[in-house]
């Protein structure tokens, strides 16, 4: 008989039904992928694996005897602080289509600001003809912080549209065409040489809060922010007043503290931001649901877990 893998997805999730139909058919040789809702006592006692998104903590917990678990997004900080220590070993998603989507996402809002979108739009709103000075993207410098999966693609693909491009992780990194730097004070020497700053780092208690005033102040007059990481690794009183003060030009913003975005938020309404409904990278369903059944099968057959997240590191 096949083994059961549980699904235990966000409750009241619109996407359940097409993951739990990707999966299943990505799995169905060698595993029968079932819902947290229709497991057995004995599926429980059994789960040694479950694949899971946003799950309820307590429906984790129902399953006593995991050993890891299989998360559907590559962010998985409300994963780390809501599952206990001592919990299931927790493997978050790493797609390359998923890079593949940063990237298209972060040369085009990149784009969007070397091309002064921002402005034209608010001087058509305006009924305004003036042209303004263009520069070439070569005379562009882009600073992308985070040299991960995400980052790293990010950042060879706006080398390809002919940026000039720096790049900053926790450890120096060494990519064609990149210039890379670790350590505080490389953080320092990118946000002062860059016009636009791309945030890819995960949210751990090193980022949160990183880019807030004094961290703006580093950065030169004028320069521009792509938040597509996490909300909270930007302070957002001390982006506003930035912004406001005229010292940072544009931000745009894919991600925030609270999801969605309230309705009273002064976010949505400010000239100098651009609101997205976290949709830079989405996940894919079908991509991802076969890296998530090479994962299991490699575990039902040789016992591998895969990479996982180092607790310690927060990522
Ligand atoms: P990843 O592969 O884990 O890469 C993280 C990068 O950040 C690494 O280069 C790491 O440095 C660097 N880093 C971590 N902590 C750091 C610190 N304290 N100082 C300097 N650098 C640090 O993650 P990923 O797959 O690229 O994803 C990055 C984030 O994107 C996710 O955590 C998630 O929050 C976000 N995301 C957003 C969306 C969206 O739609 N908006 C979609 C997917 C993911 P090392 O290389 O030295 O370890």
């Amino acid at each position: 008989m096949k083994p059961v893998i549980p699904f235990v997805p966000e409750a009241n999730s619109h996407e359940q039904e097409v993951w739990q139909r990707d999966l299943a058919k990505a799995l169905e040789a060698f595993a029968h992928v079932k819902h947290v809702s229709d497991l057995t006592d004995e599926d429980r006692l059994n789960a040694k694996v479950a694949i899971v998104a946003n799950p309820n903590p307590a429906d984790v917990a129902a399953l006593p005897n995991l050993v890891w678990v299989q998360s559907l997004w590559a962010g998985v900080e409300r994963l780390m602080t809501e599952l206990p220590a001592g919990g299931p070993l927790i493997v978050r998603l790493a797609d390359p289509q998923m890079a593949e989507t940063m990237s298209e996402a972060v040369v085009a809002w990149t784009l969007y600001l070397h091309r002064d979108m921002p402005r034209y739009m608010m001087q058509q709103r305006q009924a305004v003809w003036q042209e303004h000075f263009l520069k070439t993207p070569a005379e562009r410098t882009i600073g992308v912080l985070g040299l991960g999966n995400l980052g790293s693609a990010s950042a060879q693909r706006l080398v390809a549209n002919g940026f000039k491009v720096l790049g900053w992780s926790r450890s120096e990194k060494n990519l064609d065409g990149i210039e890379c730097f670790g350590g505080p004070e490389g953080l320092t020497r990118v946000l002062e040489q860059s016009d636009i700053l791309v945030v890819l780092t995960p949210l751990t208690t090193e980022t949160r809060g990183m880019l807030g005033a004094a961290a703006f102040q580093k950065c030169k007059r004028g320069a521009a922010l792509i938040n597509f990481a996490r909300g909270p690794i930007v302070d957002t009183g001390a982006l506003l007043a930035a912004l406001d003060q005229g010292h940072l030009s544009h931000a745009v913003l894919d991600v925030f503290d609270e999801e969605p975005l309230p309705t009273q938020s002064p976010l949505w309404h400010h000239d100098k931001i651009t609101v997205l409904p976290h949709i830079s990278a989405p996940t894919i369903t079908s991509t991802a649901s076969k890296i998530v059944a090479d994962h299991i099968h490699q575990y039902l057959t040789e016992g591998a877990i895969p990479h996982h997240v180092d607790r310690n590191r927060g990522y």
